[in-house]
């Protein structure tokens, strides 16, 4: 989290504010509330790895929040400055985020402090393989209690190695390729994973734009179409959010801004170039044709319609929310607007769409990956050919009756139910149901003064109603 000069709260007592807020439109026993945003353990490990002869000591955290349904699942973030607060506030995000898009998991999240540009990759590997055999030893990972993902700084490579050391250990567990999501396919992966939080973005985003009474609380109108939008981290989230915006909606990218420094264009950047050469020199300093700012973070405070800050907390704080001039801020990072940036934001008229609702993209699709493990099959793979049968069957009689039926559609109709059309459909009808609860509860009740406030209501309620129901609370 950047530091900023003026005096902020932490994360997690940015998360706790938001809690507070919203339980206090709620009827629920106040010592549950407090039960429930206390969060139930963490798990603090130091552990040792030999890299090229020298002994590095490293320290990381696992957090567990919320165990009203098991696995507890979050990410797990390799960063410099993770820290236990952030853990724990990521943990808390994951329990609310989960209970929101109806995903029955409770919330947990994982933290290393380590710079991973820093190691090549067998370093890497050696490091996550030992920090995750921490977290074996002591039931932080497991298909049944606790089960990881990919966060900031970790992806389907270190998911791979984290179930390679689960299966390892025990190779018993029928189950074990479930111990972890976000791997790659070859290792018991779900098509569509990678693009998940971003897909979940956009479906959040054109969802937002389908309800003009919505859109014209951000002074927006219209569609995505044509928007102009600046995104900070073009990493997994930032790059598939403003791919899919820009190639399927005609959205326009006009700033990225990553860690060392921004592009900016009005008439618009190529997404996957300035990906192409991030991956490649490992920053966008460089890239020739649009502006280059060396201050990054100055271009959050540009004119635009949509700001995206898919890179990590805490950017729109107390320091720059009176400058920033977007008009809608789709929160594709955890936490990345403070409480009272949001108070400022509000005053100018501002629109924040709260990250434990935008960024639940990753955590739908990690459920149907645990899912696809438990079950040992992949998605549509007993579905997909007798539904093509029967789609053929239909299109030949309706055409025996004289009609004509485009090729276009014919070819749409023919096209079964894959693993990666399953997958988008479900997380599109999540993330759908998702939003209009959240604004149903927004609009109904006018002691919801934001869309955050409303989608931390539903989901307390409903881990509330969980943890009363179970009889866990006298
Ligand atoms: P990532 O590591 O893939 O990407 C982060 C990007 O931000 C990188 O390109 C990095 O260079 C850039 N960055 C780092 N410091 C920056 C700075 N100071 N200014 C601008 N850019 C900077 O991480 P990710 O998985 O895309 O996660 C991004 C955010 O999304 C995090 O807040 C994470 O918690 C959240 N999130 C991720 C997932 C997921 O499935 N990966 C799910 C939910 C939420």
């Amino acid at each position: 989290m950047p530091t900023p000069k003026t005096q902020e709260k932490s994360f997690r007592e940015n998360v706790n504010l938001a809690f507070d807020l919203a339980l206090a439109t709620l009827d629920v026993p106040e010592k549950l509330g407090y039960y429930i945003k206390c969060g139930n353990n963490i798990y603090q490990v130091r552990f040792p790895v030999k890299i090229n002869g020298e002994v590095e000591s490293f320290i990381g955290w696992r957090a567990v929040h919320s165990e009203h349904r098991l696995p507890a699942k979050g990410g797990i973030r390799f960063a410099p400055m993770v820290s236990q607060d952030e853990v724990e506030a990521l943990a808390a995000l994951m329990t609310y985020k989960c209970a929101l898009v109806n995903v029955p998991f409770g919330g947990s999240k994982g933290g290393l402090v380590i710079d991973p540009r820093k190691y090549d990759e067998e370093a890497l590997e050696k490091i996550t393989r030992r920090f995750a055999f921490e977290l074996i030893k002591k039931d932080y990972i497991s298909p049944a209690v606790n089960v990881p993902a990919p966060d900031m700084g970790t992806g389907a490579r270190e998911m791979a190695w984290i179930a390679s050391t689960y299966s390892a250990h025990k190779p018993n567990d029928i189950d074990r390729m479930a111990c972890v999501t976000g791997k790659p396919v070859s290792q018991g992966g779900i098509r569509g994973r990678t693009e998940a939080t971003g897909r979940g973005v956009v479906f959040g985003l054109r969802e937002f734009f389908r309800h003009p009474e919505d859109v014209k609380l951000a002074n927006l109108r219209g569609t995505l179409e044509g928007k102009k939008i600046i995104i900070q981290g073009l990493g997994n989230v930032g790059y598939h959010t403003a791919k899919i915006l820009q190639e399927e909606d005609g959205a326009k990218i006009v700033g990225i801004i990553e860690h060392d420094g921004a592009l900016y264009d009005p008439k618009g950047l190529e997404v996957e170039k300035v990906s192409q050469f991030k991956l490649n020199q490992g920053g966008v300093k460089g890239y020739q044709g649009p502006q280059y700012i060396k201050e990054g973070a100055q271009l959050l405070e540009e004119k635009c319609d949509i700001l995206i800050p898919a890179a990590m907390e805490g950017v729109i704080n107390l320091d720059n929310a009176q400058r920033i001039q977007a008009k809608l801020i789709a929160e594709a990072a955890n936490g990345p607007v403070t409480f009272d940036a949001e108070l400022i934001l509000r005053k100018k008229g501002i629109l924040p769409i709260p990250d434990i609702y935008l960024t639940s993209g990753g955590v739908i699709v990690s459920y149907f990956e645990w899912i696809k493990n438990l079950s040992h099959i992949r998605f549509g793979r007993m579905t997909k050919r007798h539904e093509e049968t029967q789609h053929e069957m239909l299109i030949s009689a309706i055409e025996k009756n004289g009609a004509k039926i485009s090729a276009d559609l014919s070819e749409k109709l023919l096209e079964g139910s894959s693993e990666i059309n399953l997958v988008r459909s479900g997380l599109d009808d999540s993330m759908r149901e998702a939003f209009n609860a959240m604004r149903e509860r927004y609009w109904r009740n006018g002691n919801m003064d934001s869309y955050r406030i409303a989608a931390m209501a539903i989901a307390i309620e409903k881990v509330a109603t969980s943890y009363l129901e179970m009889g866990v609370y006298p």
